[in-house]
């Protein structure tokens, strides 16, 4: 299955594909984790990557096609991915559209996340992330067992820079500009399916109706 997870930060959008990915083993491509990774590299892409996501703001559409387009080429990607991230502009949603016509593949469905304003600011203040395996806490909601210890593979769980209050405004902001006309540009290819919960049960469920 090739899917396209679409909803503002904190949505639940990679909290669902990781468990998507442990449901039927689908491979879960996060553009923000391959970004984090290359940042933690320090070369000098990945400097450029942090200055655009410490702000809250897009990286460019250029470099983003391009790691994607690597990413979406290889082998393990031919049976089905969930996409958690991108396309993030139309742009990208173009880019995307010549990649599956490269592969001589289609989409199955474009999975929109619709969380009111309110819960999505106090999730993502309350968020947590492990450095190592990127798993998503939540300090209310998803403690980890051990305070500051990832649970699954025992790595550091931080606050994401942009996760100030300030930084989430503007990320929601771009969201609205940038990344929410994507919402029309696949109702409109009929691929579309919203759900208003992020619970991942009702989720699947409305999923399996929708294939
Ligand atoms: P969230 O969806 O909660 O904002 P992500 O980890 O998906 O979190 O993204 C974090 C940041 O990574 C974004 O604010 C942006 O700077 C960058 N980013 C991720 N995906 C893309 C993309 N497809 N295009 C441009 N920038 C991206
Ligand atoms: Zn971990």
């Amino acid at each position: 299955m090739k899917i396209i997870l679409l909803g503002p930060p904190g949505s639940g959008k990679g909290t669902i594909s990781k468990a998507l990915n442990r449901h039927d083993g689908s491979v879960q491509i996060s553009t923000g984790d391959i970004l984090r990774s290359a940042i933690a590299e320090g070369t000098d892409l990945g400097k450029k990557i942090e200055a655009a996501m410490s702000s809250g703001n897009l990286v460019t559409d250029d470099l983003v096609i391009s790691i994607m387009e690597e990413r979406l080429l290889r082998d393990d990607c031919k049976e089905g991915y969930l996409l958690d991230g991108f396309p993030r502009t139309t742009v990208q949603a173009d880019a995307l559209k010549v990649i599956l016509e490269k592969t001589g593949s289609k989409l199955d469905c474009v999975l929109e996340l619709v969380i009111p304003r309110a819960t999505i600011v106090e999730r993502l203040s309350t968020r947590r992330t492990c450095v190592q395996c990127s798993e998503i806490y939540n300090i209310k909601f998803k403690p980890a067992k051990v305070d500051g210890t990832c649970d699954l593979c025992g790595g550091n769980i931080v606050q994401r820079e942009d996760e100030t209050q300030a930084v989430i405004e503007n990320r929601l902001e771009v969201y609205k500009t940038k990344t929410a006309p994507l919402v029309d540009y696949y109702r409109k290819e009929g691929s579309l399916l919203s759900v208003e919960t992020s619970d991942f049960e009702p989720v699947l469920a409305a999923l399996k109706a929708h294939i």
